[in-house]
């Protein structure tokens, strides 16, 4: 596993190794985020604050990034809803109807 340069805040610059970091993603797009590392030197565990270039730079030196937590809301579409939002879309009305029940018969 690759060792990649942190900041320790006694130490300064330590090498960790890239497994040895957990990342944590934050904000709406997950640019930003957290770090978490155990110090070499001094055994402590360190939290970062980590902007977008920090976390590409985590991602790109082996760090595995967070699994994106479940996504809550509507279930996800399936091609019956697709089918129905293309035949909705094809009558001259449908703007009319796109409150209604896309599956109402005309
Ligand atoms: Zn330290």
């Amino acid at each position: 596993m690759p060792a990649l340069r942190v900041a320790c805040p006694d130490c300064g610059n330590v090498k960790v190794d890239a497994d040895g970091v957990s990342l944590e993603r934050s904000g709406t797009t997950g640019s930003t985020g957290t770090y978490v590392f155990a110090c070499p030197r001094c055994g402590d565990r360190v939290l970062r604050i980590a902007g977008p270039h920090q976390i590409e730079r985590l991602i790109r030196s082996g760090v595995t990034p967070p699994v994106p937590a479940a996504v809550s809301g509507p279930p996800p579409l399936t091609t019956d809803d697709l089918t129905a939002l293309r035949r909705l879309l094809a009558t001259d009305d449908w703007i009319d109807r796109l409150d209604g029940d896309p599956e109402r018969p005309e």
